[in-house]
């Protein structure tokens, strides 16, 4: 079958488009085998090519995390999806026994991984999954945005609504608009009816984000972002900040934030070691929360919002398999608005 690969971590001239690799088998009796209409692009996919702590990975290893597919052939123990429905897949794998998968908490599982990271990913013809992390959707619904759909819209929706517990009204900052949960977590604070400031170094992003019903926009590359969040809130600063940029942007976030906010993180493009004043943090009671990923219930709450057509990623670009390099050079330039979108199967 024909899927992207890498042999190696390095840079993005590792990636190679193969057409030899072997269609994967069932594993399990509770695994699913999908075949591939689409995979969307993740920062994460950059990591992976790059290399990350304690993850290894065998040749010729097939990238993505996000997809949506037919499915191709089910274990005998799968009762939620049958052969020929089409699927969307949580990226999210979780072994389903320990403490915390008990609990229903998939995405704090001792043993949690991620397709493409820590199994074979989507940009392939056909990819194994357990049967517990797809779920079948109409084919009403683009093929672009559902593949585009679940891993950034997950990860923002358990931001949003089950960490930070935003609420109508209330001020949320968003750092980086263009990337997938930014602009996630921007359509779902404002079905809440929060109030939501955004920012991005590029006005025509802002721009966009504006048609998506941003409130406030800032260049973070021409202003001082703290200062004009203090000066148009008389001096009262915003309740939530969504901050998945770590270093670049902590101290400015922190600087934004009210009394009793709340800075919810789950991700650290530009590094992961901030400062953080602990004298600012107890005296403003500011509560900090870390999030990855989202449990089951939470993926069936997006799956719900996505079926009713309330949540949608917006579609950046969509390439072709054989040309799903370039897709990557784009994502790695942040050139792109929404999500990237790589086509698989016939088109592909
Ligand atoms: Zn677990």
């Amino acid at each position: 079958m024909k899927g992207l690969t890498i042999s190696a971590h390095g840079g993005l001239d590792q990636l190679e488009v193969r057409d030899d690799l072997a269609i994967p088998d069932l594993g399990r009796t509770t695994d699913v085998r999908v075949r591939m209409r689409a995979a969307a692009l993740n920062h994460l996919d950059l990591f992976v090519v790059r290399g990350l702590p304690g993850v290894t990975i065998t040749p010729h290893w097939v990238l993505g995390a996000d997809g949506v597919g037919v499915v191709d052939a089910i274990g005998e123990d799968v009762q939620n999806v049958a052969v020929g429905d089409f699927v969307v897949i949580n990226p999210g794998i979780s072994d389903g026994t320990c403490e915390y998968c008990r609990q229903g908490e998939q995405s704090l599982c001792l043993r949690f991984g991620i397709l493409g990271e820590h199994a074979p990913g989507t940009i392939a013809e056909f990819v194994v999954v357990p049967s517990a992390n797809v779920r079948s959707i109409p084919s009403t619904i683009p093929v672009d945005v559902a593949a585009a759909f679940s891993l950034a819209t997950l990860t923002a929706w358990r931001m949003v609504v089950t960490r930070a517990e935003v609420h109508a009204g209330e001020d949320v900052l968003i750092w980086g608009i263009g990337g997938g949960v930014a602009i996630a977590a921007l359509q779902i604070c404002k079905h809440i009816g929060a109030r939501v400031w955004v920012t991005s170094g590029s006005d025509a992003k802002l721009e966009r984000a504006r048609q998506l019903g941003a409130d406030e926009i800032i260049n973070h590359r021409t202003t001082d972002v703290a200062k004009l969040v203090r000066d148009r809130t008389g001096k009262r600063g915003v309740d939530v900040v969504v901050d998945d940029v770590g270093v670049a942007t902590w101290k400015q976030s922190l600087l934004a934030l009210g009394r009793r906010g709340r800075l919810v993180t789950c991700g650290a493009t530009s590094g992961p070691l901030v400062e953080t004043d602990v004298r600012r943090l107890f005296w403003n009671q500011w509560t900090i929360l870390g999030s990855t990923m989202g449990n089951d219930v939470e993926y069936d709450a997006i799956i719900q919002e996505l079926r009713a057509g309330r949540l949608f990623p917006p579609i950046d670009r969509v390439y072709p398999l054989g040309d799903s390099p370039a897709a990557f050079e784009r994502l790695e330039r942040a050139e792109q608005f929404g999500k990237v979108v790589i086509e698989i199967g016939d088109r592909g």
